[in-house]
């Protein structure tokens, strides 16, 4: 009997197909494939890979061998998003050079994707952190500088004052540092911008085409954007004269506020203590703010705020409601400074029942009259005005239109679309980046780096350790250089690139690697791209998705692509846990793929992500993980099916095979392509296995099965890359490999689901016959029964109280009065 032993063929077949460069993507001109792009997510490299990469890219590497089974010519690239805070933490924390630790990494993972039979084409292989590829960041960086699309201002970051270093929003635990647990403050810094804001109504009005997206996904950044119509209102400071403009989506409101609040931050806050004789008072709130880390922000108290000391006159009523200042309004939003409506706001009305401030009711629940010294909590904002004027009476939401060309026509505001979405803050004051390629000269001010001398390349002797300004900064020539402009003594921008950056346009380089006149040449992105399926973790279903549709429509302007959106298809696998929780180190939890690679085989491997379920959803380790010794449910089944391959072709194709062997062969062919087409890799596992017992039947009752026996090995390829390679070209002794073979057709006739006949009966009275599949599910059955016309007429004007469902023969409908 034909034995199944993963270590005798396994790594037979790595060398195999390395040498013959098999997934290699053709890029002749003549040749007449289709052509399919799969894309992965690339990864990071910190250590080897775990088990999340062991799904994602099995799933993903299912695409691709499937897509190159119909006969696409599959462009399926691997690369490694390399630059990072965590090879800088590396090399703090154990001294080494980030670009050894980052390398020797890297390494490591091809080895270990070249050890489960990846189906990647390793001649287009890159690192984000090659020079040759962030020299093209640089150039991208400053093709958006020229646009106006890059810029510096000024912006908070965290700051830890006992390491006098710039954190991350990651390295910040609990408002402490991560690295001493010194309370982090917040420091302001200029910082290079990327204005992704212009693009914000492009970005929501092109997910249009982005049809084929998680639903999810879309809903997220969707909200990320946050477009929200309103007016902007010009309130006018009673002491001074000068105009203070607000944005608020509920215009309807206006005649309810009782007070106005400034963010700590908004310019004229200062201006106006210092007016008021209050500075002294709210001085001390600013220090604490602006102590605050960034993290800690957003769980602001809403009691907290200090009187400004001045009013501000709503030029709806003319009324001066007093004005404060307040964490709880964040300069980052609309503009900074709010109308505050406790009746309607509960952030405002906790703000006013702490302050004692008084409460206006502007709208009024229906049929209800509230007094506003009982309410415990803000009104809704549906139902009738009052209190509001020339609106009392009118109805609320539908009479914000009216309200809003109210203002207009009096010349006291106007309809404004604002969104949620800020500019993107790309530079870090980190090492292990991509350079800014930018030079500070006293004379010329910001100076591009002339395209000639890109990339500015990272040096290699620095000093890790933290401490006031970045690795950069500290070095002691790196940064002066002679101005391009002027010639005169300059200084180079210290700051590196957000590793988002070098993400935002990976997928354009594959197209073209090591292409030198550009970051990618135009028409081999126009040949492959836009993307045919992109795969990768939710947990990038914001930022790198939408910096990457970003990148792609200002590449759009500058006319280097032709498409608006980069990967019209995306499908999110789950993550793997273990017992419901996310796997650390420090929970102790961590299950790595490689030895059960090497101890059952990269095939078992797949198998075990792929068929654990949903592709979609999360694999919890610890539901289905066996004794390490035991052997997994999929490698049994592995041996089953080289038993019964190797017994069909024994018996050889003279034998006939059983007409039921025939047509469910036919069916599962049909059905395995439409799991596949979505993403069903786990039914359509379970219906390989089925073939395979059927297929053990037919042989063990004297049949042949060799049509099956090839079909399986074919369904097989794209799950089990391994063993179906050994199966085709061994067993079944074809000459090529069976990843560039046709993927099996069905015929039609022979693949019709076997069908009885449905009795459809109400009040135990046959009143109808179906012709329905042999293997209709309870929930179809009743379905069909329910659609049938003779029953249709039977229960007319009657309550059904109980339905007998027993599939696939008989449903019984049972009324009652
Ligand atoms: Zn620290
Ligand atoms: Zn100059």
């Amino acid at each position: 009997m034909r034995r199944y032993d993963a270590s005798e063929i396994e790594p037979k077949w790595v060398k195999v197909w390395e040498d013959e460069a098999l997934y290699r993507a053709s890029e002749d001109p003549s040749d007449p494939r289709p052509r399919f792009y799969a894309l992965d997510m690339y990864p990071y490299p910190s250590g080897d890979l775990h088990m999340g990469h062991a799904e994602a890219f099995s799933g993903g590497d299912v695409v691709a061998r499937f897509r190159m089974l119909q006969g696409y010519n599959v462009l399926h690239p691997v690369g490694w998003d390399a630059f990072g805070l965590n090879a800088e933490n590396a090399a703090i924390k154990r001294g080494v050079d980030p670009k050894i630790w980052t390398y020797a990494n890297i390494e490591q993972q091809s080895a270990s994707f070249k050890r489960m039979g990846m189906s990647f084409d390793w001649s287009r292989r890159l690192a984000s952190s090659d020079p040759e590829f962030y020299r093209w960041t640089q150039w991208l960086f400053l093709r958006f500088f020229e646009r106006g699309l890059a810029y510096r201002k000024n912006a908070p970051v965290n700051w830890c004052p006992k390491d006098q270093t710039v954190l991350a929003n990651e390295q910040v635990i609990a408002g402490c540092c991560e690295r001493c647990g010194t309370p982090v403050e917040r420091r302001d810094l200029t910082q290079w911008f990327y204005r992704i804001t212009d693009y914000a109504q492009r970005l929501l009005d092109d997910m249009d085409e982005l049809t084929a997206w998680p639903e999810r996904v879309i809903t997220m950044q969707r909200n990320w954007i946050g477009r929200s119509e309103g007016a902007e209102v010009t309130f006018t400071i009673q002491e001074t004269g000068e105009e203070i403009t607000i944005f608020t989506t509920r215009p309807d409101t206006l005649w309810g506020v009782t007070f106005f609040v400034f963010a700590v931050e908004h310019p004229a806050v200062r201006r106006l203590a210092e007016l008021a004789g209050t500075w002294n008072a709210v001085r001390p709130l600013l220090d604490e703010v602006r102590a605050t880390s960034l993290v800690e922000r957003d769980a602001v108290d809403t009691t907290k705020g200090v009187p400004l000391g001045v009013h501000a006159v709503n030029p709806v009523n003319g009324e001066a409601v007093p004005c404060f200042v307040a964490p709880y309004v964040l300069m980052e939003y609309g503009t900074g400074a709010i109308m505050a409506v406790p009746a309607h706001d509960q952030r405002d009305f906790e703000f006013a029942r702490a302050h004692d401030l008084p409460i206006t009711i502007v709208i009024e629940p229906p049929g209800e009259h509230v007094d506003p010294d009982a309410m415990t909590e803000s009104l809704p904002h549906e139902g009738r005005m009052v209190n509001s004027g020339p609106f009392d009476g009118e109805e609320s939401p539908s009479s914000i239109a009216a309200v809003t060309s109210w203002l207009e026509a009096e010349g006291r505001g106007s309809a404004m679309v604002h969104y949620r979405l800020r500019d993107w803050l790309l530079s870090r004051q980190r090492y292990w980046g991509a350079p800014i390629p930018i030079v500070h000269c006293p004379s010329c001010g910001e100076v591009a780096v002339p395209d000639d001398q890109l990339p500015v390349l990272l040096p290699d002797d620095v000093d890790f350790q933290p401490g006031g300004e970045s690795p950069l900064a500290r070095h002691p020539t790196w940064k002066h250089v002679a101005c391009p402009n002027c010639g005169g003594e300059a200084v180079r921008d210290t700051d590196t690139m957000d590793t988002f950056v070098d993400s935002s346009w990976y997928y354009f380089r594959y197209c073209s690697p090591g292409y030198e006149d550009g970051p990618f040449r135009p028409e081999d992105v126009e040949r492959w791209m836009p993307v045919a399926q992109y795969t990768g973790g939710v947990e990038h279903a914001i930022l790198h998705l939408l910096y990457s549709r970003f990148f792609t429509k200002v590449l759009h302007d500058m006319g280097m692509v032709s498409f608006v959106e980069p990967f019209p298809k995306l499908m999110n696998q789950g993550q793997v846990i273990y017992d419901g929780a996310s796997m650390s180190k420090t929970k102790g939890n961590i299950v790595e793929p490689m030895p059960i690679v090497e101890r059952w085989g990269a095939d078992t491997m797949r198998l075990i992500m792929l068929f654990a379920g949903p592709f979609e959803d999360d694999i919890d380790w610890k539901l289905i993980e066996s004794p390490p010794d035991r052997r997994p449910g999929v490698t049994s089944w592995l041996g089953r099916v080289f038993a019964a391959v190797g017994d069909a072709v024994e018996r050889g194709p003279v034998v006939p095979e059983p007409e039921v062997l025939v047509r469910l062969t036919h069916r599962t062919v049909k059905a395995v392509t439409d799991d596949l087409e979505r993403f069903r890799f786990n039914t359509a596992i379970s219906k390989l296995m089925v073939l395979t017992n059927e297929m053990r039947a037919a042989l063990d009752a004297g049949g042949g099965a060799t049509g099956a026996a090839r079909a399986l090995t074919l369904m097989l390829a794209p799950f089990a890359p391994f063993a179906a390679e050994e199966l085709w070209r061994v067993d079944l002794a074809e000459g090529s490999t069976v990843h560039k073979a046709p993927w099996p057709s069905y015929d039609a006739a022979l693949a019709a689901e076997d069908t009885v006949t449905l009795v459809v009966q109400v009040d135990g009275k046959v009143r109808d016959k179906l012709d329905v599949p042999a293997d209709i599910g309870e929930g179809p059955a009743l379905e069909a029964a329910r659609g049938a016309p003779g029953a249709q007429r039977a229960l007319a004007g009657r309550q059904v109280v109980k339905e007998i469902v027993r599939p696939p023969k008989l449903v019984n409908f049972v009324t009652g009065d």
